[in-house]
């Protein structure tokens, strides 16, 4: 089966997929079970960060049962009727993938865990006294439910899935070696200190590494140099704005806005958004890696920024 994916950095395989190395480790027992057995994996869920590897587990797991990835958002899925629609278009065994899983309205998971769960959808024919319940089988699947937010997933749906796994932020190895993977797949020469920096640079996360693999490749073309080594790698992150640890122009604007315009808090999340002209959802994407590098924390007060923000920015820390 192809791996229905037009990311050429995507690992296919679990063989290819790298870090997360307990996860896997447990995916592959599961995997290796379905395969003996003939048919299909328990439900999955996995949950974790954005950029972490959700999705590309998601289309390993049906490359390696060899079937095809049904995708859906579960922001989409609202209703019965939506839930309906997306499981009866299962013609074979699928894995049916859905991303944000938590997004799903009520009575779409409601239709969602009863088909889960004895593998049969029930829909209303007709109206009026005359109206009658079918009940149609679907195909054996594996639901993979990926989701930023556990604690937003209703007990019931939970309880649906036989294995849940959690995705952490990668160390700078388990990085390293894909910046340096993914440097020969994009075909140029990064050595393993250039690798280590971008890695260090890169917060914990695939997504981000990629994106900024990418930048040191356009500069190392723009250059004309044949490898890029550590000094190229440094020179190509600081011209995009990227620092030491990682932090792009609006993450440390947004840490910037709670030193200076805050007074390095508290401060609400909202009003902290909307003072560099961001949402709440930035901030969602932001603020975990902030916290992370020990930069800021979350009180019950507000959010605040550490003495190390204060340091990073080259501000003065406030007296105490
Ligand atoms: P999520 O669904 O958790 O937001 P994705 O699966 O879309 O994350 O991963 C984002 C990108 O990061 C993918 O396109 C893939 O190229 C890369 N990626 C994620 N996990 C890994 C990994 N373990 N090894 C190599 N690349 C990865």
């Amino acid at each position: 089966m192809s791996r229905q994916t037009n990311d050429p950095l995507r690992p296919g395989t679990l063989r290819e997929f790298t870090g997360q190395p307990v996860l896997t480790g447990r995916l592959r027992v599961l995997l290796t079970a379905a395969r003996s057995r003939g048919g299909m994996l328990d439900h999955v869920l996995l949950a974790g960060p954005p950029g972490l590897g959700k999705t590309t587990l998601a289309h390993v797991i049906a490359h390696e049962l060899d079937v095809p990835l049904v995708p859906a958002l579960g922001p989409g899925l609202e209703t019965m009727a939506h839930a309906v629609t997306l499981l009866t278009g299962v013609t074979g065994p699928a894995v049916v993938f859905i991303d944000e899983i938590h997004r799903m309205g009520r009575a779409a998971e409601e239709t969602l865990y009863a088909a889960m769960e004895d593998g049969r959808v029930a829909i209303t024919v007709g109206d009026g006294p005359a109206a009658e319940i079918v009940r149609l089988d679907l195909p054996p699947m594996t639901v993979v439910g990926a989701t930023t937010q556990m604690g937003l997933l209703s007990a019931p749906l939970r309880d649906r899935f036989g294995f849940a796994g959690h995705l952490a932020p990668y160390d700078e190895a388990a990085l390293a070696g894909i910046a340096a993977a993914n440097a020969r797949r994009l075909g140029f020469d990064l050595t393993d200190q250039g690798a280590l920096t971008l890695a260090r640079r890169s917060r914990g996360t695939p997504r981000v590494l990629n994106q900024r693999l990418r930048l040191v490749r356009d500069v190392l073309h723009v250059e004309g140099r044949p490898a890029a080594d550590d000094a190229l790698v440094r020179d190509a992150l600081d011209r995009f704005g990227i620092d030491e640890l990682g932090l792009d122009d609006l993450g440390r604007g947004l840490l910037h806005a709670l030193c200076v315009q805050f007074g390095g808090g508290p401060v609400g999340g909202a009003a902290w958004a909307a003072s560099v002209n961001e949402t709440e959802r930035t901030l969602e994407a932001h603020e975990p890696y902030l916290m992370r590098a020990g930069l800021t924390q979350r009180t019950a007060r507000g959010r605040v920024a550490t003495p190390k923000a204060f340091g990073h920015l080259g501000l003065p820390a406030p007296a105490t």
